[in-house]
């Protein structure tokens, strides 16, 4: 039995692989991804701020849907200041901006 495939190319060089939605070329995942790259690019575009809606992380799945919201949604840049050391402003144990 054939069915289509998702066409996304993973950061490995290796295809997404799973089936894809009907009519579509990506797989649910992707396809979400995808929807979700393309409303923080154009709210970064208007200047607005992008809602999350951040699933229940009760799975790696929902982990890694998350993070990739977190991580497209746009933002005001950090900002960095130098700390007393000379290092990077990043604090290691907190993980906030010093
Ligand atoms: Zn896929």
């Amino acid at each position: 039995m054939s069915f289509p495939t998702c066409d996304h190319l993973k950061e490995n060089g290796v295809y997404c692989s799973s089936v894809a939605l009907h009519n579509q070329r990506y797989c649910y995942f992707h396809l979400n991804a995808r929807a979700r790259r393309v409303q923080a690019a154009r709210a970064r575009l208007r200047g607005q701020s992008c809602r999350l809606q951040l699933p229940i992380l009760d799975d790696m799945h929902a982990v890694r849907a998350s993070l990739m919201q977190v991580l497209d949604a746009p933002h005001p840049s950090p900002t960095v200041s130098p700390n007393p050391l000379g290092s990077a402003g990043v604090g290691a144990s907190t993980g906030k901006v010093a």
